[in-house]
């Protein structure tokens, strides 16, 4: 982040507005809205824009070019003289006041941009790009007008005056919470939003009369949260993470993804890594069953499908003989996203009419695979966890019948910016990962359709962008 995003109350404050053209005219608009009360230096007539803004009485002009004593007194100033040196001059003099400076255009000159605003009084959203596009924060502020009902802010004031009345009622804070969402997204809101404040009023205050003040059942969100791609993620998914009040996760996770729960939730890390257990999965179990039990909406978030190679049943199995509520949200599974990003289907008519996953974690370095049932023609593998063993497992399946030269690949952290395609045979595919040191997670395909590979990627992450360049 290389700005820090804030809402600065400006009633009854002075601003000083250095230029009298039509830039200069916008930049006092904005700050007319917002309440402040405006010095425009310009030597010279102002532009006739100017004339027209309603709060005549807030706005003082100055015929007099800019001089460092005009800081005097002032908030904040805005530089729009259209001047090089001017501009450089109001930009240097209000530094070393400290005084919060924007030279409009001249990112180098400011110490603070100003966003595109998105308006729904008293909610306000801010959208800035530190200076690197104005116009892509202006096209993402019209796709959010039409996603944003224009009586948000009308709710927000309901809201607003029902506060303290909430805070009465619950002691817990964690069901104010819960009740305001409820409320936020309800029978209430739409009424807001139709233009019926009175009633939503009245069915607020009905609402709130029914409620009991009663500590909070808890609950546990079982939720993949697929391959590591944010993209990948369910509305689903999504939505339980805004409303979680602490989130249990492990190393699949990733932070794009973790970013996107709620920010004041709080989070546990169970992280594993291979044969270093941080945490027993005993005692996540009972974590979660914990946390539930004081009344938390507790997010477990797992990598890809908690019910692949997930253990996700096991953490729910002790959930329900612990009486505690919970819901699974599948997710996208890492042979099926890492697949789709590799450009490798894993059926296709010609080559593979059956795909089979297994987990490659050789448990004391040997494995009770079916290798028979494994080294069929016509099918595709797909091996968790495999980098390891890749050696044993290439050698048992072709002993076992599979051809040595049967195309296969791994893919390190698929989906994402790090994603990496090796591709081989069983024969060499061994050596390959050894030589390409891929990080993990990583992700073995075998059989016929990776041969599809370099016909159908369409994916190139980052990583290989950096790399070809
Ligand atoms: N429940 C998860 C799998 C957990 S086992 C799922 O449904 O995907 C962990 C293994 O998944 C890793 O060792 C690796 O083999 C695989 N994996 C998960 N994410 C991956 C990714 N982005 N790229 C490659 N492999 C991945």
């Amino acid at each position: 982040m290389n700005f820090l995003p804030i809402f600065l109350d400006l009633r009854d404050k002075t601003c000083l507005v250095v230029g009298g053209g039509e830039t200069a005219a916008r930049k006092t608009a904005m700050l007319l809205n917002a309440g402040a009360s405006l010095l425009v230096a310009h030597d010279g007539d102002l532009a006739p824009a100017f004339s027209e803004f309603k709060e005549q009485d807030r706005i003082s002009h100055k015929r007099t070019p800019f001089s460092e004593d005009l800081l005097d007194g002032m908030e904040l100033v805005i530089s729009a003289a259209e001047d090089d040196a001017i501009d450089q001059q109001v930009s240097e003099a209000a530094r070393a006041r400290h005084l919060p400076v924007n030279v409009v255009d001249k990112p180098a000159m400011c110490t603070f941009v100003l966003p595109a605003i998105l308006d729904r009084s008293p909610m306000i959203v801010a959208i800035g790009t530190g200076g690197a596009s104005p116009v892509l924060a202006r096209l993402l502020r019209a796709r959010l007008e039409t996603l944003i009902p224009a009586s948000y802010g009308r709710l927000a004031y309901l809201a607003e005056s029902f506060r303290e009345k909430v805070k009465a009622k619950f002691s817990h804070a964690p069901m104010r919470r819960i009740f305001w969402e409820k409320v936020l997204q309800g029978p209430v809101a739409e009424m807001v939003f139709s233009g019926k404040e009175d009633d939503a009023a009245k069915l607020l205050q009905r609402t709130l009369d029914k409620e009991q003040d009663e500590s909070p059942q808890g609950e546990v969100y079982l939720v993949g949260a697929g391959p590591g791609n944010p993209d990948l993620l369910t509305f689903r998914a999504l939505r339980l993470m805004q409303q979680a009040d602490v989130v249990v996760h492990d190393n699949l996770v990733s932070e794009p993804i973790l970013e996107m729960c709620r920010r004041d939730a709080e989070r546990v890390y169970v992280g594993k890594q291979r044969a270093n257990h941080a945490v027993p999965q005993e005692d996540i179990n009972m974590l979660l069953v914990r946390l539930a039990k004081e009344g938390k909406r507790v997010l477990r978030l797992k990598g890809g499908d908690p019910f692949i190679f997930g253990r996700g049943g096991e953490e729910i199995e002790t959930l329900v003989d612990h009486g505690v509520p919970f819901q699974v949200v599948p997710g996208i599974t890492a042979a099926a996203g890492v697949a789709s990003y590799a450009g490798i289907p894993l059926t296709h008519r010609d080559y593979a009419q059956s795909v089979t996953f297994v987990t490659g974690h050789l448990k004391d370095d040997s494995t009770n695979l079916d290798w028979d049932a494994m080294a069929k023609p016509n099918q595709t593998i797909v091996i968790y966890m495999g980098l390891q063993g890749l050696p044993i497992l290439s050698e048992e399946l072709v002993k076992h019948g599979l051809s040595p030269q049967t195309p296969a690949a791994i893919v390190q952290q698929g989906t994402t910016p790090h994603q990496r395609v090796v591709t081989g045979t069983l024969e060499s595919l061994p050596e390959l990962a050894v030589e390409a040191q891929l990080k993990p997670p990583t992700l073995i395909i075998v059989g016929n359709v990776v041969s599809l590979h370099h016909k159908l990627k369409w994916f190139v992450s980052e990583d290989e962008r950096n790399a070809e360049a």
